[in-house]
């Protein structure tokens, strides 16, 4: 690394997992320069995932989601700039505007995630619709989820779904609605996805099929209406979960490219030179073009590591396996690499726990699992190694699958 030609000051512009990752990485790497990190919320900087689960349910405050206490910033000698957002990115001048003052800076990290997709319905901006993605959404939603409200959820995705699992066990009156009647089937298969999908009926949750048309204030409640039929569901609280768009708004005013995201390289670069994206933010582009967006938590974690080598010139981390994880009726979902191919079943599925893998040419490349969190972690080791496995063993509940990472016992060949 030639140190001589690092830049002096990087600007982190967005605090949540990608940016403190990115920071963590580059004092890591030996990075000793200036490290401005700028976040325009006022909370020290916290963990999604536990909005819409411990902290909703209450079982975690807001204190005990932080990602680093405070203190940490100052000992990694990182100037976390709370409630400052960035409002221009001037690459070309080597600066970056805030709403009040500019900042000298010589390479810039956008990992300013994302904004709850809004309902594009009429009257989809009731203030009594909510959305669920920061801090301050959640705090504001678990003040209004009491038992007997009535809840409408739209969107049977990730965050809809564990917010209506959530907000039952808070004793609310759930309805979820989702135009796909299988949810995450694309993820997990349809077997799975039915399965998952199952669990709000079996937990009181009134599940429809379809698509809110428009929005009644019927004065303190409000009335959905659903396209194609004349179902209407009355609520008192509704949580919008129908995606997020990545915010590429400063790159896109800044003249760097992006398509739904800022579009990076492998090792989280952007079309210009000084700038780059991590996390929801960002969008991975192949040789054919721009790839799917990746909007979890594992992924920003490594992005804001990649992110960190590439802007001091460090070799780039090996990319691991990707990863995703929800928490439902006590159930732990994890899914691993791509579910495709052969599928094979560990374990009884609807059981308390099981695992299901896929094959493609006698070797893993994905796994989805509820409540098996070990034999996650070595689904996820076989995949990243690319080892052959039999299906048979993987079937087998006898046999421990870290042994056949180790190699301790003959993963292929043989009768299946
Ligand atoms: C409720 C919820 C539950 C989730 N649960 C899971 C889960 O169970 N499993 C899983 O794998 N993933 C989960 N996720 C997804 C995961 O949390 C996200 O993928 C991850 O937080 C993305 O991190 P990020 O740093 O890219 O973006 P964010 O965490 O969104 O952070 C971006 C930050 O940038 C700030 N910002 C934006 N613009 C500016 C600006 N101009 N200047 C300064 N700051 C700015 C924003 O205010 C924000 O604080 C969940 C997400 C949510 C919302």
């Amino acid at each position: 690394m030639n140190w001589s030609e690092l830049p002096r000051h990087v600007a982190v512009v967005g605090a949540g997992l990608a940016g403190v990752s990115a920071c963590e990485q580059l004092r890591e790497l030996g990075y000793d320069g200036r490290l401005t990190l700028f976040g325009a919320e006022p909370h020290v900087p916290y963990d999604r995932p536990p909005l819409s689960k411990d902290l909703l349910l209450g079982k975690q405050t807001a204190d005990e989601i932080v990602l680093r206490k405070a203190e940490w910033y100052a000992a990694k000698d990182i100037d976390l700039r709370l409630g400052t957002p960035v409002t221009a990115i001037r690459p070309d001048e080597g600066r970056v505007e805030l709403v009040h003052g500019t900042v000298a800076v010589d390479a810039v990290l956008l990992a300013t995630g994302g904004r709850p997709r809004p309902l594009p319905v009429p009257g989809g901006d009731h203030p009594a619709i909510t959305v669920l993605r920061s801090l301050d959404d959640a705090v504001v939603l678990k003040d209004r989820l009491a038992p007997g409200v009535r809840l409408g959820v739209i969107g049977a995705g990730l965050i809809g779904a564990e917010v209506a699992a959530s907000a039952t066990v808070l004793g609310c009156q759930a309805t979820l609605i989702d135009p796909a009647p299988l949810p995450l089937e694309h993820v997990v298969g349809a077997e799975i996805a039915d399965l998952l999908h199952s669990q709000h009926r079996a937990n009181g949750v009134r599940v429809l099929v379809g698509a809110v048309a428009s929005v009644e204030d019927l004065g303190g409640a409000i009335r959905l209406h659903l396209a194609d039929s004349n179902e209407t569901v009355d609520c008192d609280v509704v949580v919008v979960g129908v995606g997020i768009v990545s915010d590429d708004s400063l790159a896109a005013a800044a003249g760097v490219a992006v398509n739904r995201g800022v579009l990076v390289d492998t090792a989280q670069r952007s079309s210009h030179p000084r700038i780059f994206a991590a996390g929801d933010a960002a969008r991975p582009t192949g040789p054919d073009g721009p790839l799917p967006n990746v909007e979890h938590w594992e992924s920003a974690l490594h992005e804001g590591k990649a992110a960190a080598a590439a802007i001091i010139g460090a070799p780039e981390p090996v990319r691991p396996v990707s990863r995703f994880w929800s928490d439902r009726y006590g159930w732990h979902l994890e899914v691993v690499g791509e579910f495709r191919g052969e599928v094979v079943l560990r374990g009884e599925l609807g059981g308390e726990s099981f695992a299901a893998f896929a094959l493609v040419d006698g070797k893993c490349v994905g796994a989805v699992a509820v409540n098996r969190p070990s034999e996650m972690k070595a689904a996820r080791r076989l995949i990243e190694r690319g080892l052959p496995v039999r299906a048979g063993h993987l079937a087998d509940e006898s046999v421990d699958l870290r042994s056949l990472v180790t190699g301790n016992r003959t993963p292929a060949g043989g009768p299946r």
